[in-house]
């Protein structure tokens, strides 16, 4: 059986649990570093980027989950996720975790329109994903070593490093489990490899 840790922090934690759920894995909220060890990959949830970061720094979160995706274990940021992952964040000197090489900006899609949804040509699904974005964050530009898997308006929404994922909009706020899968998929590969 897989278990897929949920950054607990803050944010929409639930539903990322329970879309795991429905992908036949175990999800496990993450509240205590120590924690980390139990899971073989992890989501970093929507919420508050800089809230999210005061919190892992309250907790000391920032090295461990470093130490975690430099075994190999996947991780996938959605929304404030992804700005957690960025190499760099727009308007900011330092990035938070830097695990993805990419560069992002926040609240990127408009001030009036605060969320909205939209139906997005993700890499490797046959159909459309609908995306839920919530005062989302783009990515600007993204290194030759990250894969582009989806773009909306001209813009990168979602991106692949490897074992990092990230992207712009909510997936587990539809009942569309198809991006939790891809990342199961990769969490279970990850798993494959170590028993080899
Ligand atoms: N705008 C938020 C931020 O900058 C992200 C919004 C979200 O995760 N839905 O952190």
């Amino acid at each position: 059986m897989l278990t897929i840790g949920v950054l607990g922090l803050q944010g929409a934690v639930r539903e990322h649990i329970q879309s795991i759920e429905a992908c036949g894995a175990e999800g496990k909220i993450i509240k205590r570093v120590e924690e980390l060890e139990t899971v073989d990959g992890l989501i970093i949830p929507g919420g508050e980027s800089t809230t999210m970061r005061r919190l892992m720094d309250t907790y000391q979160f920032i090295d461990p989950i470093k130490a975690f995706a430099a075994q190999g274990k996947p991780i996938f940021g959605t929304c404030a996720g992804l700005i957690m992952l960025a190499a760099h964040v727009e308007d900011r000197e330092d990035a938070h975790l830097g695990l993805l090489n990419v560069s992002v900006a926040r609240n990127s899609f408009g001030r009036q329109v605060d969320s909205f949804e939209a139906d997005i040509e993700v890499k490797g699904l046959d159909a459309p994903f609908t995306g839920v974005f919530i005062r989302a964050p783009h990515i600007i530009s993204a290194d030759k070593s990250v894969e582009v898997m989806a773009e909306y308006d001209g813009r990168i929404v979602m991106a692949r490093e490897n074992h990092i994922l990230g992207c712009s909009f909510h997936p587990e706020l539809t009942d569309d489990h198809r991006l939790t899968q891809l990342f199961v998929e990769m969490v279970k590969s990850y798993k494959t490899k170590q028993a080899v």
